[in-house]
Parts: C-alpha cells; structure tokens; sequence
C-alpha cells in the first residue's frame, strides 16, 4: 500500500468545496455519473477506432446502488477504468494550470461557487461534501491489474492491489451525517431525472423493495434493479419531440450548469454534408472566459459516437462561451484529433454554425430585448474580439457590437448612431481612453456636445484596439475626437485672424514642451476648456501605447 499527498491546490480545493457548497450537495451525482458517461464514451471511441481494443467487449452501463445500513452508496461503470498512473494523475492533482485562477473566484457566495465548480471540472472531489471516505476500485481496460484509492479527502490518498472481474470503476461513498439522505431511491431517480436523464448510457438503480403479506405485514424484501434514465441523444430527436425542459436539463448537464440556458439553437443539415448541432448560450459568461486555457464547451461527435471535448477548433476563439454538440455523419469514426483541425467537412460545419449563431444573434437583437440585454451584458465583449478576428462575417458582427453614448442611455448600435445623425454628418465619432463617467466629462467632448454631434463613448479596453482596424462602419469613417483629423465637421474654417494672433503662443508652447509633444495646434473642438491632448490620428492611442508597454514592447 502506497500513501501520496494531495497536491497543494487539491488540499485547498477539496477544503473550500467541502466548506462552501454544502447548499448544493447533490451536484456530486451528476458529476460521478458525467466522470462515467465520460468513461464510457472514452472506451467506445477506442473499440471503434483502435486496432488494439477491437476484441474488448463493450456493454456500457452505469448501475447506481446504495445501502442505508451500512452508509454506503456507489457508483460503478463498465468504461475505460484507470491504472495506478492515472489514478495518480486524475484523482491526486487539477492538471488544468488554470487552477489558481479559479481558487481566487471562489468566494463566500455558495451557489454560485457551486456553477463553477462543475464548468472547472473538478466534479470528481465533489463527493467528499457527502462523503467522509471515497474508495475508487478500477481496472484498465486492455491491462489485467486492479487498484483500489482511498482517500478521506484530507491531506493525502492510498493505493493498493485490487481485484475486479472486468475494466471499469466503482466508487464507493461513505456517507457522512449530511450524505444519509442520497441514500433514498426517490432521491436518487429525482437528481438522475433532473441533471442526467439524457446521459446516453443506460443508468440503472438497484434498490431493496419491502414485501408485505396480505395482512400488511412486512415480510422481508427483494432486490430491483432499475434503468432510471431516458438515455437518448437529444441532439438526433426531432424538434417536434423534445420540449423546452428537456433542452435545458441537457444544457445543464453538459454545461454544468446549476441555471437554464438564455437560449439555444438546433440546426439539423442535410445535402452535401449531413451533421447535427445543439448550441447553447449560457445566461452567465463562463467563469474562464478570459483565462488563454479556457475549457472548450463544444463536444464532437460522429455518428453519436464522442470523439473529443477538449478541441479549441471547433468554435472561433471568440465563441468560446457557446456551449453543446456538433455531430457529423460524414466524418470517419477514427479521425484522428489530430487531424481534425486540417478537416475540410469540419471546416464546413465550424462555418455554417458561425453563420447561423451569428444571425440566431441578430434575430434576439431584433425580437428579444429582454433577452438581448442578458445576452449583450456578458458577451459583447467576445463579440468585438470577433470584429478583428473573423474578417468574414465583420458585418454581421458590426450590427452586434453595442456602444455606450453621449446621446442615448444604455447600449447602442452603429446602425442607431446612423440613424440619429445629422443630414450631413460624414463620419462616426468616439471617444476612447477611460471609464464611461471621465469619457463623457472629456473637455475633448465640448464641442461636439455644443454641435448636437453624437459621440460613441468607448470604455471598453478592447475598444481601443478592435475600433481603430475597422476604420469603417458602411459608408462611414470611425474617427476618434482624441485624436488628430476627428475635428473637420465642428465648422467653419479655421479664423485667419485667430491663428495669426495665437501664432506667437503657440510658438511659445512648442518651445516650453519641446520633445514631449508632437506638435501644438490650433483646435475648434474645446467649448470652455483652453487646451486638451490629443493623439496623432495614425498613432497608436495612450491607453494602447500604454498596453505595449506592459507586454513589454
Ligand atoms: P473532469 O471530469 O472534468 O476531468 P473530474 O474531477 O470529474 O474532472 O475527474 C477527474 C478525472 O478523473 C477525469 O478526467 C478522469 O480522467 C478520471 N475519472 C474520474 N472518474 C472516472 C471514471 N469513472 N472512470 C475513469 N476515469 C475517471
Ligand atoms: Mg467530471
């Protein structure tokens, strides 16, 4: 018997699930059957896929079963199973180097800790909330040997030499006093309903049935066991079938999610290329949003058989909070992973789904303001990495991006900008460099102010890097007021008289400023201020020079 030690951060993680989830104990089912189904799906790609496992016979299923005497509840399935290495690496360390990361956006807040927890996937320590001990009995499938981890969730695991007639895993909980209630067959159907009915694998319960004789007395009891889950893929049933409930208990199963999704989207193509997709929008971006090792939350699948979760190709980058399935037909089973990023037909699919999210967007935009504010307030941001990103569909994107204004409360749309602008207005201005309140009290700002000239206040940092390389939005020049060029329209022609009378001051500016500006000019946008800095129109801006700066360029 060997005894290891957590690492640090599982110590830290195990201790702040335990202590600050307890409103949401449940979870730990869904996340034992979620680490089985995965299991599962693990092995069923190997057998289809790999010469080597060709002859392992494959009969998925995930059997539930508990024991109120005894405090037991467990949980087994006839997947891949693990050796000592990955039992080492899976159930002793987080591998995902955003771990720190995550520690730190844990907070007093419970519920919402409990959201993250899952989408981290870190589900597995979960069951320490019901669990004083966890024993994980587990062969390989392919290898002969069979281990077993204990572990009470503390500082440290064990593991020996076990015996188990075939490759799989049983996890075996030891109820603590808060655990006692799993151990119920409604309970347990209830949760299986709610979190993991559409689990593709048949989930089967095992319970004791009381037996009575006519006179009502107890007479003893039977063991049943029970398949308590639905187990379809959702994404293969029409429509027509599925109701708004079952989209959201499988959102929520995938995604992790304790919350419904704001909306999704089922696109069903048939013709030259046959595929499956089932997007989902979350109501609340992803905890990893902005972390470079974000979890991808799009699932391939061919044929319904699980290829890969874990592929940053399947979605832009600025997508990355889309969660769902892409199922093909016409992908070969044993496509590599590795190949998948050079694949044409998934090439196809990847940009036939960004079209169509993309206009599912426009059309909530249109019809959905309730919806759309959500929407706007958590994504708007991934949507402006998409303006430089994704130069095919940069219109569509420019009809998304929303702006606060000096004209308007809330958000606002190039499109409505234009709309609301002077007859002979020829370009969109904005304002960038700071927070929304020191944007719209800018002296840079007067002027137009005095002139009716809406001005877009960019208080967004990617703002000031997205906006500059669009130059355009239709047929209008986007011009920045804190910078050179942006001040043609305020009026008239510059006074000859005016200049020559300030020629000396501004002479004498230069010279005090020497090297630290560019130059002093004479301006027509300030009202009451006397002066303002502004930057050269085909520099970069402060805040971006500044950016460099801290990247170390
Ligand atoms: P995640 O599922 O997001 O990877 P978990 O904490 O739920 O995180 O599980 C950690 C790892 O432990 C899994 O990635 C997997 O490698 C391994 N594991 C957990 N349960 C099982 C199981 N039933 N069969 C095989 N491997 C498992
Ligand atoms: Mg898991």
């Amino acid at each position: 018997m060997a005894q290891h030690q957590f690492q640090t951060e599982v110590s830290q993680l195990l201790h702040l699930i335990i202590h600050s989830l307890y409103s949401n104990r449940e979870i730990f089912l869904r996340e034992l059957v979620s680490n089985a189904s995965d299991a599962l799906d693990k092995l069923k790609y190997l057998t289809v896929a790999d010469e080597a496992y060709k002859s392992i016979v494959f009969d998925p299923r995930i059997d539930i079963s508990f024991n109120r005497d005894q405090k037991t509840f467990s949980v087994s399935d006839t997947g891949i199973g693990m050796n000592e290495e990955d039992l080492i690496t899976s159930l002793g360390t987080i591998a995902r180097s955003g771990t720190r990361a995550f520690l730190e956006k844990l907070s007093a807040d419970a519920k919402k800790d409990s959201n993250l927890i899952g989408q981290f996937g870190v589900g597995f320590y979960s069951a320490f909330m019901v669990a004083d001990k966890i024993e994980v009995i587990t062969r390989k499938a392919g290898e002969e040997a069979a281990w077993k981890w204990t572990s009470d969730g503390k500082e440290s695991y064990e593991i020996e030499t076990a015996q188990r007639d075939s490759h799989g895993t049983t996890v075996i909980l030891h109820l603590n006093e808060e655990g006692l209630e799993f151990a119920n067959r409604w309970t347990i159907e209830d949760i299986i309903k709610r979190y993991s009915n559409h689990v593709a694998f048949p989930i089967y319960l095992t319970y004791e049935e009381k037996e009575y004789d006519d006179k009502g007395k107890e007479k003893g009891s039977k063991t049943k066991t029970e398949r308590i889950n639905a187990g379809t893929a959702i994404w293969r049933q029409a429509k027509t079938e599925l109701k708004e409930e079952d989209y959201n208990e499988f959102y929520k199963q995938i995604a992790h999610d304790t919350e419904d999704p704001l909306f999704y989207v089922h696109t069903k193509a048939e013709g030259t290329l046959e595929y499956v997709t089932l997007f989902y929008i979350p109501k609340k971006a992803p905890f990893d949003l902005y972390n470079a090792d974000y979890k991808p939350g799009v699932k391939l699948y061919v044929k319904r058989v699980f290829i890969t979760d874990d592929d940053k190709e399947l979605m832009p980058t600025y997508l990355r909070f889309i969660r769902g399935v892409i199922d093909s037909e016409d992908l070969p089973l044993n496509v590599s992973r590795e190949i998948l990023q050079q694949n044409r037909i998934l090439q196809n699919i990847r940009n036939a789904s960004v079209k169509k999210l993309l206009s599912e967007f426009k059309a909530l935009a249109d019809n959905n303001k309730e919806k759309w504010e959500i929407f706007i307030s958590q994504f708007n941001r991934p949507l402006k990495e998409g303006l430089y990103q994704d130069f095919a569909n940069r219109e569509t994107l420019q009809e998304l991006v929303r702006f606060k204004s000096t004209a308007v409360e809330g958000w606002t749309s190039f499109a409505d900008y234009v709309s609301r602008m002077k007859s002979d207005q020829k370009a969109i201005y904005y304002i960038t460099g700071g927070d929304e309140k020191t944007l719209k009290a800018s002296p840079l700002l007067e002027a137009y102010k005095a002139k009716g000239i809406e001005v877009l206040v960019m208080d967004d940092e990617i703002d000031d890097i997205v906006i500059p390389s669009l130059f355009k939005y239709k047929d209008y020049e986007l011009k920045a007021v804190n910078r050179t060029g942006a001040d043609e329209e305020l009026g008239e022609q510059k006074d000859k008289d005016t200049e020559k009378d300030l020629k000396p001051v501004i002479e004498k500016l230069k010279k005090a400023l020497g090297d630290r500006v560019k130059d002093v000019k004479l301006s027509r946008r300030l009202q009451d201020s006397p002066s303002c800095i502004v930057a050269d129109e085909h520099d970069p801006s402060i805040q971006f020079a500044q950016m460099l700066r801290a990247m170390g360029q």
